[in-house]
């Protein structure tokens, strides 16, 4: 089977991190903390062994217990997102920091995360798409997964083109999984959600019966939302990548989602997050955008610590995923150091374009 991407990065962790080269990186790359970004945090699902193509979403509720016990053992202060952008913005660094945030908005982060938060006291915001809320969003990525688990055979048009792909094996889920799910990334929102929707029904799987059982309700979100370590932060209406969307489109989705959660919460939403995340979903002009609707501050995935300079760019702040394909309390060693996101970043504390 062909080497996978993380297999490359993995390899290069374990380089880092055996030849403790990333500890020379740690005192002008350690920063001033980190904002953590999780999605699910449940224990691997995997509908066919061996195929679990949305791995990298999904954090164990055992190894989040194992992190936060080692950031505690390192001393490192658990804060809200609002104090960590505010020690940001001052350039304090009396003592280093972590933040949580978790994306979407899934029914797993009020059974399996909120407790674990709760029993360490660490704060947490969740990052709300409202219609996975309201039990109506397209997760294509999983609904593709689990059209691929179910078939032996699996047709898409991809590139213009009618492929049957084989889907027998997992490395072949696996190999279909990447070819549709890529060419749907990249194309305009809605020709993307029109091709899942078309492949959904062509298979039997039901969009809006995946959205709801996996989603958390309003009902759930408000009680979240009442607990003081609970942060809520806007992450569009209909999970969309921003940057592909014209630029008044891109506002409301931004407005629409923000202004829900302030109706159901009844409370002000000062925090954002860019779905995907990635430069091709939000580039200078969603991070303006931001900042123009007051956001107080903006999380991306661009991988990375939080530094000083990062106070002149609040709306286009890194992260640093807490991702499946990774557990291992030794890659927090070196995310801590700073030293993988300096040589990713090719040594540019900030990316704001
Ligand atoms: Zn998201």
């Amino acid at each position: 089977m062909a080497l996978q991407k993380s297999d490359i990065i993995r390899a290069g962790l374990e380089t880092l991190y055996h030849s403790r080269l990333y500890r020379m990186f740690e005192p002008s790359w350690r920063g001033l903390g980190a904002v953590f970004m999780l999605h699910h945090i449940r224990r691997r699902t995997e509908l066919v062994a061996g195929f679990h193509p949305n791995s990298c979403l999904e954090t164990s509720p055992e190894y989040l217990v194992k992190v936060l016990e080692r950031l505690q053992d390192r001393g490192i202060e658990f804060v809200s997102l609002a104090e960590a952008v505010e020690r940001t913005r001052l350039g304090e660094n009396a003592s280093r920091f972590a933040a949580f945030t978790i994306d979407d908005g899934y029914l797993d982060n009020y059974t399996n995360a909120w407790p674990i938060f709760r029993k360490f006291g660490c704060p947490f915001t969740v990052f709300v798409a409202t219609k996975i809320i309201d039990g109506t969003a397209e997760l294509w990525w999983l609904a593709l997964e689990k059209i691929i688990a179910a078939n032996d055979e699996v047709t898409a048009c991809v590139d213009g083109e009618q492929n049957t792909y084989k889907t027998s094996t997992s490395a072949q889920k696996q190999s279909a999984y990447q070819s549709i799910y890529w060419y749907w990334r990249g194309l305009p929102e809605r020709d993307q959600r029109r091709k899942a929707r078309n492949l959904c029904a062509c298979y039997g799987v039901s969009l809006e019966r995946l959205c709801r059982s996996q989603a958390m309700t309003w009902d759930q979100l408000r009680e979240l939302n009442a607990d003081p370590l609970v942060t809520i932060g806007a992450h569009t209406v209909n999970h969309v990548a921003l940057a592909k969307l014209e630029e008044g489109d891109a506002s409301r989705e931004m407005t629409a989602s923000r202004q829900r959660l302030e109706k159901e919460l009844d409370q002000p939403v000062d925090f954002f997050c860019y779905p995907y995340g990635d430069p091709g979903s939000a580039g200078a002009r969603e991070f303006d955008l931001a900042e123009t609707l007051n956001f107080k501050a903006a999380v991306t995935t661009r991988k990375g610590l939080l530094y000083d300079d990062h106070g002149e760019h609040l709306t286009a702040l890194p992260r640093v995923s807490l991702n499946g394909d990774y557990e291992d309390l030794k890659y927090i060693e070196l995310y801590l150091s700073g030293a993988p996101f300096a040589l990713w970043n090719k040594f540019r504390k900030v990316d704001a374009t």
